[in-house]
């Protein structure tokens, strides 16, 4: 009997191994071929809103891109990503959504300050990336470069084992800013703070949902809102779910944030211009301490 379970396991194994590989295969083939026919249309870029939890207006917007599969539905970035880094496909992938983004942000004027774009370490590291950068943004006639934000994950910088300091010190120098993604998620983040020369901060969502009845969470984001600061750095909290979440980053003078109680990723189509003012959000209130 146990030879028996023990097969019908390795069965089962093999089945779900298949299909993984299955998906995979099925992904890299959708992407491979959006890319080569009709990125614009297959490789939708969505936006979604970041909000200013004083003045209570939208202040940027974060590109997400998405991939259509041939039966016209969506697939997330968590799937295809990791595939594109991979196979390399990242870079050309990559450089699309950097133009349609930039394209989008003129289009919006200054309805949208800035623009954030997420960017894989594999697509720094190519020589041609700073050239690339610097040609779409003077493209895009973008006057300002700094309405540009870059945003890079500390994990995946690691991962790459090669240094890509003097390339984000080059992605500065065009005035383009920095923003460390996913903060907190990685296992030396105090040395990544210091080491890269950032502007912005993103505190993973880890540390957002459900902070309105966790005062450790509190703590924690107490403790790197003090030191964004002290390094001169903005913060942006990610994965604010609900108003209770909302109230409680204002009142520990969180700056901006962004998650689905402001706004889900939507297609260019359906951003709604008019709606700076997000309402229902309390003012500030003075910090207890000091
Ligand atoms: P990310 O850069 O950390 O983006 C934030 C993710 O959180 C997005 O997932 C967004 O839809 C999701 N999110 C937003 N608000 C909430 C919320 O309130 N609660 C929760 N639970 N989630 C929320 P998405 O769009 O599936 O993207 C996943 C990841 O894929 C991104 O994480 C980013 O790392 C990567 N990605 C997306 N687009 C690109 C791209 O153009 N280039 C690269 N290199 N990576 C990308
Ligand atoms: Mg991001
Ligand atoms: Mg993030
Ligand atoms: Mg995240």
């Amino acid at each position: 009997a146990a030879k028996q379970s023990g097969r019908a396991r390795v069965q089962l194994f093999d089945d779900a191994m298949c299909e993984a590989t299955e998906r995979r295969v099925t992904a890299e083939r959708a992407l491979q071929a959006a890319l080569e026919i009709d990125p614009i249309d297959q490789l939708p870029v969505w936006f979604q809103p970041i909000v200013s939890l004083e003045s209570k207006q939208v202040v940027g917007a974060e590109a997400l891109v998405r991939l259509r599969g041939t039966g016209g539905d969506l697939i997330a970035p968590g799937v295809f990503i990791p595939l594109a880094e991979e196979t390399g496909m990242i870079v050309p992938l990559g450089e699309h959504v950097l133009r349609t983004a930039l394209a989008q942000l003129v289009a919006w004027g200054d309805t949208v300050p800035y623009m954030s774009v997420n960017v894989s370490p594999k697509q720094l590291a190519e020589p041609e990336f700073v050239p690339m950068l610097t040609e779409a943004l003077s493209r895009s006639g973008l006057a300002d470069a700094s309405r540009l934000v870059l945003e890079i994950t500390e994990t995946s910088m690691l991962e790459r084992g090669i240094d890509l300091r003097d390339r984000l010190l080059a992605v500065k120098a065009l005035g383009v800013r920095l923003a460390l993604d996913d903060f907190g998620t990685g296992y030396s983040s105090l040395t990544w703070l210091q080491s890269v020369p950032a502007d912005i901060v993103k505190l993973d969502c880890s540390f957002v949902v459900g902070l309105s009845h966790d005062q450790d969470k509190a703590s924690i984001i107490s403790a790197v809102l003090w030191l964004a600061q002290a390094l001169n750095m903005s913060v942006v909290a990610e994965g604010v779910e609900d108003l209770a979440d909302a109230e409680a980053l204002t009142r520990a003078g969180c700056p901006a944030a962004q998650g689905w109680f402001f706004g889900r990723p939507v297609e260019a189509a359906a951003w709604d211009p008019g709606r700076r003012q997000v309402l229902g959000l309390p003012s500030r209130q003075a910090p207890a301490v000091s």
